[in-house]
């Protein structure tokens, strides 16, 4: 089982959009996939068309209160697709969990409880890098940075890949960078390649082949509550995705 973060401190870079396609597209190639909102906004629940105000049991219920992972875990309507909610209740964690027991391994001590297999799990975090981050750091084999196309693109990544460095000292030794994922490519544009340049100079092989473009029905797409390969499954958003979900397949 894979156990991947996507994950970036930055806000709108594509983590929540690429959570739920990834998943969404590894689902439909057949692979049984859990995806975990560790967002408050919830905004990977709603994407997969699941109320998140209306689920009994969220994520914080599971890291906060200690409820089993598998009441946690709920069926999304595409086949092969399961999903943890989130929703606002989470916002309040991120403190309380600071003086809780094993603050930072509560995700993986649930992980270990699911009674059901996954190919894939596919964790959303937050735009911060705070314990539900350091929660999904300490929990996965490998983290996705989507990284948007555009001046700055690498700003902030130092922080990032020091708190990767600490938790693999300190928490998990075996986690590894699985890929770099160009996000919001606008064709029109030169800076794209520069920007790919640079990441490709900072990240070797580490950065996918798969360019996720700037498509607008990716953007459409959670207001209907549909993954993009339900949406629109002849988008260049749902082709890219796929692509993607096939190089993860082969990375093994
Ligand atoms: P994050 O989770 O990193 O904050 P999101 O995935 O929520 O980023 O994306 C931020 C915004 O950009 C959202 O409104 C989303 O719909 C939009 N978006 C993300 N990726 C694309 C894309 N490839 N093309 C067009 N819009 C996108
Ligand atoms: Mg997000």
């Amino acid at each position: 089982m894979k156990i991947l973060a996507i994950a970036n401190q930055k806000g709108g870079v594509g983590k929540t959009t690429t959570s739920v396609n990834l998943s969404a597209a590894l689902a439909a190639l057949g692979k049984k996939v859990l995806l975990v909102d560790t967002d408050p906004q919830g905004n990977a629940t709603s994407g997969v068309g699941i109320d998140k105000n209306n689920v009994e049991y969220s994520v914080y219920d599971m890291l906060v209160e200690d409820i089993s992972i598998n009441k946690v875990v709920l069926k999304t309507e595409q086949e092969n697709l399961w999903i943890i909610p989130a929703n606002i209740a989470l916002a309040g964690a991120e403190i309380e969990l600071v003086s809780a027991m094993s603050r930072e391994v509560r995700l993986k001590y649930a992980f270990k409880e699911l009674e059901q297999d996954f190919d894939y799990i596919i964790i959303d975090c937050p735009p911060s890098l705070g314990l539900l981050t350091i929660n999904s750091f300490t929990a996965a084999t490998g983290i996705i940075i989507p990284v948007q196309c555009e001046y700055y693109a690498l700003e902030g990544l130092s922080q990032l890949l020091n708190t990767i460095k600490l938790v693999q000292r300190h928490l998990n030794q075996s986690l590894e960078i699985e890929g770099v994922l160009l996000t919001m490519l606008d064709a029109r544009t030169n800076l794209g390649n520069d920007v790919m340049a640079e990441v490709r100079a900072h990240f070797g092989e580490k950065v996918y082949d798969t360019i996720i473009p700037r498509n607008v029905r990716l953007s459409e797409a959670p207001s209907h509550g549909q993954p993009i390969n339900v949406y629109d499954a002849r988008s260049a958003g749902a082709k890219t995705y796929n692509e993607l979900a096939e190089e993860v397949i082969s990375h093994g």
